[in-house]
């Protein structure tokens, strides 16, 4: 642990494991039925773990496409060179049709109004903007609802700058086995691409299945799946564990910025809402905060990894800073082998020796899941990609 590089101008970090990344996108890319193209998801800055590294090694283990939730994340992996397909995953506002062409990116489509002035767009620069049709098939997020789905198309269709290179739908319970939801919005979706053709219509590629779709339902990988938070080495939920084995790619670190034995009875952190219990207790400062994605609602919750050791954070999280303490008296579970000292290594989520602070652990004490763990640690800190 304390030969990690940490970045030289602040002591917290965001690893992420590429190796990690690529062995998981090999184990997705072998669970696909022959044919079935590997869609990655990269939004929110590929789950906080940096957009543009991440579609490189995903690509170079296999996957093919590559989707995001707002425009400008497409843009700025265009801007970073990457040339491969690109899917918007909604329908952005009308007002970006121009930026859609120029940077050859794919959006959603369900309204004809937003479809129509994208081929408009297309066909002044002598081009054809291809999109993925979105189908509503009951999760009441986004999409034409289904029973409109070929009437759209037939509104749309006669345009010259608009090709349909796909179609697709959301699952809102792919995660639970046997569920009937799940399968209604599988009928529904069989349904409508089946009435699209036989209205001559041509759906460019079907795919509808998530992490947990595609672990759990090789049944609907059609030609595409689009793979989000496993590939980041998080599983969706319980169900997918037994079928999978995934490595988690992000680990968050920071040193200890300064540590002192306080007097009992000092308090610690705004509002002073731990105070020190007894003699002999350490509190130790790491340069990481709610601005950097670890949540306030966590703190005297959780705890931090020092040479291979938990040691209980305490005071409330500030922006850009943390406390913990370290009870040089404490069980053994709960006790370094040595006195914590400045530069040490904290490690907030990830590995330390024997010990793991996993996304599940602190998603569970904030009442959240692990995907907004990972995108949270996203936001500010530096990465270091390993
Ligand atoms: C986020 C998202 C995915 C990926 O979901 P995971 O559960 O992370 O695999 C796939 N499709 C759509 C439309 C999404 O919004």
């Amino acid at each position: 642990m304390d030969k990690v590089v940490s970045p030289a101008n602040r002591w917290s970090w965001v690893e992420v494991n590429l190796a990690a990344l690529r062995r998981n996108t090999t184990a997705f890319r072998r669970q696909l039925t022959r044919g079935t193209q590997l869609m990655c998801v990269v939004k929110a800055d590929a789950y906080g773990h940096g957009a543009v590294p991440c579609v490189k090694t995903m690509h170079s283990a296999g996957a093919s496409q590559f989707a995001v939730a707002t425009v400008d994340e497409g843009v700025a992996l265009r801007e970073a060179g990457i040339e491969w397909p690109i899917l918007v995953l909604s329908e952005p506002p009308v007002d970006c049709v121009r930026t859609l062409v120029r940077y050859d990116l794919m959006p959603s489509v369900y309204t004809a109004d937003f479809a129509l002035a994208l081929g408009e767009a297309a066909a002044a620069e002598n081009r054809v903007a291809r999109y993925h049709l979105a189908i509503d098939t009951g999760m009441t997020r986004i999409g034409v609802r289904r029973q409109d789905a070929v009437e759209l198309r037939r509104t749309i269709d006669f345009h010259r700058g608009l090709e349909c290179a796909g179609t697709f739908t959301h699952f809102a319970t792919a995660d639970v086995p046997d569920d009937w939801d799940f399968a209604l919005q599988l009928n529904r979706f069989r349904e409508t691409v089946a009435a699209l053709r036989g209205a001559g219509l041509e759906t460019g590629l079907v795919h509808c299945d998530n992490t947990p779709g595609t672990v759990l339902h090789p049944e609907c990988h059609f030609d595409m799946c689009r793979v989000g938070i496993g590939l980041y080495g998080l599983h969706p939920a319980e169900t997918t564990r037994v079928r999978i084995e995934l490595e988690p790619v992000m680990s968050v670190r920071g040193r200890v910025t300064r540590v002192l034995y306080p007097n009992v009875g000092d308090g610690v952190g705004y509002g002073l809402t731990w105070r020190v219990p007894k003699q002999n207790i350490q509190v130790a400062t790491v340069p990481i905060g709610y601005a950097d994605g670890l949540s306030r609602e966590l703190s005297n919750q959780m705890d931090v990894l020092v040479g291979g050791c938990r040691c209980r954070q305490v005071g409330n999280i500030c922006m850009d800073q943390f406390m913990f303490a370290v009870d040089v008296n404490s069980v053994r579970a709960y006790r370094p082998s040595r006195p914590v000292e400045y530069g040490d290594v904290v490690t907030i989520l990830g590995a330390d020796g024997d010990e793991r602070i996993t996304a599940e652990e602190m998603a569970k004490l904030r009442g959240t899941i692990n995907y907004e763990i990972v995108c949270d640690f996203g936001m500010r800190l530096e990465k270091i990609y390993t």
